[in-house]
């Protein structure tokens, strides 16, 4: 397991628990978690509890990909799912040099642009905790984070990766929350196509090592007949064959083709890769950023766009393309001064 993934199954099993109720220490190399009566019974497990997050060890409760009590959170948190809340707290928010980052970060493809004022405000981000399990010969399992910028749904990868160093103050017992049907319904959709590229990439190993052994696999079936072939056809020469068994012989020999192709399209399917993801937390997140006024000239026409700056990420989130609604830093402006990106204008 890496070190992503392992950070990724800590905010899981904190907001899983923070969210039914409970409380967790989490500063320390072990995590204590003090669970309510009811979800430690549903857990099987005491309701004080210290939690290791790697197969060794000997803490109480172990959390890693395999272990019963992983499957037995993320199927308690599939029936509802889990919304937790939390503030990020800064004590420095950038000031001054946005001209010199929006330059290095963002090309206009069309018209020019002027840095005007900026404003402290705060954005609102939701965080999606994805499993998946990936199946072939080998079966590997996971869970992805994803976040998105609430407002204008443009996903902000690296804000996953940057929580880890952030105060994060949780709410706690929070009212439920109550996604509306619309938003869960986009965060579906963004799920299923920037989870996939996300995905695609967290395979990337097990991808290659299923095509590994599938050649391999194909090379040695190769080798197998082509081997069994020059037997048969050895075994032809032989003098004192009856004209029944060199037919005979033949007709094997011809249905070799057909045999191979059957036994590598049997490979195919063993080394194929199916995948299957689902949505099992997510934490509603609101951090404070700096707006920053981007005015802008295409001809004579002109437009002021606001660009955040995220202290998390320490860089300008993308701006949302008018077209396929991802973020993008490459801007091409259409006739209404809408914003496209290059797969889009
Ligand atoms: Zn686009």
């Amino acid at each position: 397991m890496n070190c992503k993934q392992k950070l990724d199954l800590r905010f899981f099993t904190r907001d899983f628990i923070l969210s039914r109720g409970g409380d967790v220490d989490d500063s320390g190399q072990v995590m204590e978690a003090v669970l309510p009566e009811e979800l430690a019974e549903e857990l099987t497990v005491p309701e004080f509890l210290d939690l290791g997050f790697s197969a060794e060890g000997s803490e109480t409760g172990k959390v890693h990909y395999g272990s019963p009590l992983l499957d037995k959170m993320v199927q308690v948190a599939r029936e509802r799912i889990p919304v937790t809340r939390a503030v990020l707290h800064f004590d420095y928010l950038k000031t001054a040099g946005f001209e010199r980052l929006i330059q290095e970060l963002f090309t206009l493809r069309n018209g020019v642009g002027k840095v005007g004022n900026t404003a402290e405000t705060r954005a609102d981000y939701i965080i999606l905790y994805c499993d998946y399990l990936a199946q072939s010969d080998e079966q590997k399992e996971g869970l992805l984070t994803l976040v998105y910028n609430r407002d204008n749904a443009v996903e902000v990868p690296a804000m996953a990766d940057g929580l880890a160093g952030v105060e994060m103050k949780f709410e706690r017992n929070p009212a439920p929350v109550a996604l509306s049907e619309k938003e869960i319904s986009r965060l579906e959709q963004l799920v299923q196509k920037s989870g996939a590229i996300h995905l695609a990439e967290e395979l990337k190993d097990f991808e290659k090592s299923m095509n590994r052994r599938f050649r391999r696999g194909v090379k040695n079936l190769n080798e197998y007949y082509q081997a069994l072939r020059e037997e048969m056809e050895k075994n032809l020469q032989r003098s004192g064959l009856s004209e029944q068994l060199i037919n005979d012989r033949k007709e094997k020999i011809a249905l070799i083709p057909a045999e191979l192709a059957a036994k590598r399209k049997d490979l195919f399917k063993k080394y194929t890769i199916r995948t299957r993801m689902k949505l099992g937390g997510a934490m509603l997140l609101k951090s404070p950023v700096v707006k920053v006024f981007f005015h802008v000239a295409v001809g004579r026409m002109k437009q002021t766009f606001t660009l955040l700056y995220n202290p998390v990420t320490k860089s300008i989130e993308p701006l949302p393309c008018h077209g396929c609604g991802r973020g993008t830093y490459q801007l091409f402006f259409g006739k209404e001064m809408e914003i496209l990106c290059p797969e889009c204008g």
